[in-house]
């Protein structure tokens, strides 16, 4: 075992729970904050929405979970489990192998509870600034607020020698843009607050986007809608019927809206709809983060970041877990926690700050060459690619 530090990690879903139990392991002072009064993270299902439900007002609550009441996982359980502790049935549980989200949360809690992880997290803690303030010691402070009445916080700054970022992926709607998107009439939501089916009974609904957010809203509201219909981008995607539903149809993107509730496609093909729902996604998004420039979000791409975890020139103090998607999560943020825990003690060493950086910018470059968009940059089936 190496040097031990007093690290903070900001969350308590999935990356942070494995990335305390791994600094935990290696003999760090681990202090995990949480706003949410519960581990889980994404996967503690929260009925309320935003009050905006495009999720693009700056002073709306924010709702953390993305979650709609009958999701299930889409991925089998057998790869949503950690190295030495996976993701088993249990009596009384959801014995499918793709299970409800429930499952999930308790098997997270289970995970936080069996490596005593309970005592390090300071719940209903909510991050509000992340500053390094000595370069040498590289001591950052770390000021959190939590509620003392309704309308009342408490603030308090701490110091602390690492900090490692899980704040989730999940949360910040991306919208999509299209002429006329903010005269149209009708009802606009990000998928993020969508929860349940009712509310679109008799309607005709436009879904943005072609995820697996999309798939399964589709599936969820067919059957109440009046109409559903289906903008996808890329030159693939025609105006068709689709097979499996008698009012379904999908339409290349949205060209453009009109006052009137017309929509037209970029196929030429036009629907009169009462709701939109943006299925597009999510924005990386740290306002916690004061880190002088060092590390901005642009276009999606967050960096400068040596393997989608380390700023090189604040490596290791400061670290990113779980930002990688198309790729298998649990096992993603378990390698890159186990990565972060052991590099912060010294037992492993990262290249020079130069190397990284050079590694860096090289990564870019291909991903230009390849004229793949820069908000790819954390795709890690694109970075399979490139490697
Ligand atoms: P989160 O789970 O989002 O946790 C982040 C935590 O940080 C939260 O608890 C939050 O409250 C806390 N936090 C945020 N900001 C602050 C702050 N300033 N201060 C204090 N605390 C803060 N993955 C799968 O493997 N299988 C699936 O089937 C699957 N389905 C999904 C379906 C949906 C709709 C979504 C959105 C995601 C799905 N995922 C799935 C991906 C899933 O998000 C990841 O597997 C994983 O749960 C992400 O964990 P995380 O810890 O990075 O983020």
């Amino acid at each position: 075992m190496g040097q031990c530090y007093k690290v903070s990690v900001i969350g308590g879903g999935t990356a942070g729970l494995v990335a305390a139990r791994e600094l935990q392991r290696e003999g760090h002072h681990v202090t995990v904050f949480e706003k949410a009064n519960r581990v889980g993270g994404t996967w503690l299902y929260d009925p309320r929405v935003e009050t905006d439900p495009l999720g693009i007002d700056p002073n709306r609550e924010i709702v953390h979970s993305s979650l709609y009441k009958s999701l299930r996982v889409n991925l089998p359980r057998q790869v949503m489990g950690f190295l030495h502790y996976p993701f088993v049935k249990k009596d009384g549980g959801d014995p499918r192998h793709f299970p409800g989200h429930e499952e999930v949360l308790r098997f997270l809690e289970d995970f936080a509870r069996d490596f005593g992880l309970m005592d390090l997290i300071r719940f209903e803690h909510e991050v509000v600034r992340v500053e390094l303030v000595d370069e040498v010691s590289h001591e950052w402070v770390v000021e959190s607020r939590t509620r003392t009445t309704e309308s009342k916080w408490e603030s308090k700054e701490e110091i602390f020698e690492a900090v490692v970022i899980c704040n989730g992926k999940s949360t910040e709607p991306r919208i999509a843009e299209f002429s006329g998107r903010d005269i149209w009439p009708g009802l606009q939501m990000h998928s993020h607050n969508y929860r349940t089916p009712q509310q679109f009974e008799n309607k005709t609904v436009v879904l943005i986007g072609n995820g697996p957010s999309a798939a399964d809203i589709l599936r969820e509201i067919a059957p109440l809608a009046k109409q559903v219909h289906q903008a996808v981008r890329g030159p693939n995607f025609k105006f068709k019927k689709l097979e499996k539903h008698d009012n379904a149809w999908q339409h290349s993107m949205i060209e453009c809206a009109h006052k009137d509730g017309k929509l037209v496609f970029q196929d030429g093909s036009i629907v009169y709809a009462d709701v939109i729902i943006h299925c597009t996604g999510y924005k990386y998004h740290f306002p916690f983060l004061k880190s002088n420039g060092i590390v901005t979000v642009d276009d999606n791409r967050v960096g400068p970041l040596y393997k989608h975890v380390f700023p090189p020139c604040l490596a290791p103090w400061l670290s990113f877990v779980g930002l990688n998607y198309k790729a298998v999560p649990a096992i993603t943020i378990e390698l890159q926690a186990k990565w972060v825990a052991k590099v912060v003690s010294g037992e492993l060493e990262l290249p020079t700050q130069a190397a990284m950086t050079y590694s860096v910018e090289e990564f870019y470059r291909e991903i230009e060459k390849k004229g793949w968009p820069k908000h790819h940059t954390h795709n890690l089936l694109y970075n399979e690619v490139v490697a």
